[in-house]
């Protein structure tokens, strides 16, 4: 058990876990775990225009795609449906009509 840090307030050691958040029963200090974990933690994916982008959201693209291995190209325009975000080089995990399941990088799509 007890690989909990101690509280960044008063340093008691029986800190407690709540969900995702740190609780101090001393001097009732809550915090986030994941706050503390800042750069191994989830990272924000940003379509062209800059806009936060989230799993469900539904894209278009911006320029043609061409998919690999393919003569396949995915036109300027395609609208995609409730995407994935994954780790990775392309970023976002999707399934598109006439397609079906692919990854785009979401430099080159843009937030309907
Ligand atoms: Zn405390």
């Amino acid at each position: 058990m007890s690989k909990l840090p101690n509280c960044p307030k008063c340093n008691s050691e029986y800190t407690y876990e709540d969900g995702s958040m740190l609780i101090c029963p001393e001097c009732s200090h809550e915090w986030s775990l994941q706050g503390d974990a800042e750069d191994s933690g989830e990272k924000v994916i940003k379509d062209a225009n800059g806009n936060v982008l989230q799993d469900g959201d539904t894209v278009t693209v911006i320029k043609d795609l061409k998919v690999k291995g393919t003569s396949l190209v995915v036109k300027i325009g395609t609208k995609v449906k409730n995407i994935r975000l994954v780790d990775g080089d392309h970023d976002i995990d999707c399934k598109i009509d006439g397609f079906g399941a692919m990854k785009l990088k979401s430099e080159f799509v843009k937030k309907v």
